[in-house]
């Protein structure tokens, strides 16, 4: 096994639980938010920076790697962790959500699915057999297999058929993946059916893979919809091997699934807001550029221990944004991520303690939607 996952302490009322993750490239403590690396970089961060905040495990996408630089390129360079000098975890995914979000550039078939990129128009094939021949070749840690995210809405047909196909491209991609030093997680589907996502979750099971994800959520249902999917699907799965919810990165929303029992999430949220402005704090959000805050000398979360709010006032950070200044987008970067990998190390702290469901109330006393 690539990974392991150790179950640390479960918590006493709720699915919540503490465990710890092996890699090949480090021992990280879950639950844990995992900053998303597009184009093999934290856009605006440096990989000092990321550990100085306490990332231990970053995502990177294979979509994006293959149409550039190209995943022999990267192979070449010594893999993924060589060519961006990142020692720490590393999780591609397996690109088919990106494929998919293409629309009418893409069409799908048994076999896998042709598009054109969204770089140059030229055109490429995707199957399980190339997504994970490309992942071997970046060489992350942790890689996923291809399927196809169910949109949202879809019908109970569309969704099973789907699903069905999606358990079928899990098993290539396992047949597919020979790198011992690597693990390979299957993607639950199901749309928004339990007895799809039971069918989903008890077929990828059998196939017996070194972690699950939970994909097709956060696609755009309501929240309560989404809750009611991780609390029938979580108890479905393994307790011995990690759990991940994809694409999902606020603050409620990891709440919730840590509640659910999730241990990994990934989102492009907090550095893509920072870069817009928007920071996140234990009260809620806000929109820095705003012009309430053009006087306002405080950090932007006076709880908050990162280097943005140890040394910049809101009304600084305002004036870097609205004169379009680079290290702007550095500050508010380092502050979103910081706070989200601190909420997550205080969660962590609480299930320690056993007093999860306490922390979530208190979040929740403060917390503006
Ligand atoms: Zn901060």
């Amino acid at each position: 096994m690539a990974i392991t996952y150790e179950l640390i302490k479960q918590c006493s009322k709720t699915g919540a639980r503490v465990g710890r993750l092996y890699t090949p490239h480090g021992v990280f403590d879950t639950p844990i938010f995992m900053p998303v690396g597009t184009q093999a970089t934290v856009k605006a961060m440096s990989p000092d920076e990321l550990k100085e905040m306490g990332a231990g495990i970053i995502l990177s996408n294979t979509y994006h790697l293959y149409l550039r630089p190209g995943h022999d390129l990267v192979a070449e360079a010594g893999g993924l962790h060589k060519f961006m000098q990142w020692d720490r975890g590393i999780l591609t995914d397996s690109g088919g959500f990106q494929v998919f979000s293409l629309g009418p550039l893409r069409k799908i078939t048994e076999e896998g699915v042709t598009f054109r990129s969204h770089i140059d128009g030229s055109k490429h094939f995707l199957s399980p057999e190339k997504a994970t021949e490309v992942q071997m070749a970046l060489g992350a840690d942790i890689i996923m297999a291809f399927d196809e995210c169910v949109p949202y809405p879809a019908d109970h047909e569309y969704a099973r058929q789907s699903t069905q196909r999606t358990t079928r491209w899990a098993e290539r991609c396992k047949k597919a993946h020979t790198r011992k030093d690597q693990a390979l997680f299957g993607i639950v589907q199901g749309g928004m059916y339990k007895d799809l996502r039971t069918m989903s979750v008890q077929d990828l099971i059998a196939l017996d893979f070194s972690g699950y994800a939970i994909g097709g959520l956060s696609v755009g249902e309501p929240k309560p919809l989404m809750y009611e999917m991780l609390d029938h699907t979580v108890p479905l799965l393994p307790s011995n091997k990690p759990r991940y919810l994809m694409g999902v990165g606020t603050p409620d929303c990891l709440l919730e699934g840590v509640m659910y029992g999730i241990d990994m999430f990934d989102c492009v949220f907090p550095t893509r807001v920072a870069r817009n402005g928007t920071v996140m704090t234990s009260r809620g959000r806000l929109v820095i550029k705003n012009a309430e805050f053009s006087r306002d000398f405080r950090p932007i979360d006076p709880e908050c221990g990162c280097y943005t709010c140890r040394n910049f006032s809101r009304a600084y950070i305002r004036h870097l944004l609205k004169t379009e200044e680079i290290f702007g987008l550095r500050l508010t970067t380092t502050h979103n991520l910081h706070f989200l990998l601190n909420f997550m190390k205080e969660m962590r702290k609480a299930i320690l303690d056993d007093r999860f469901l306490a922390f979530r109330e208190e979040f929740w006393t403060h917390y503006r939607k």
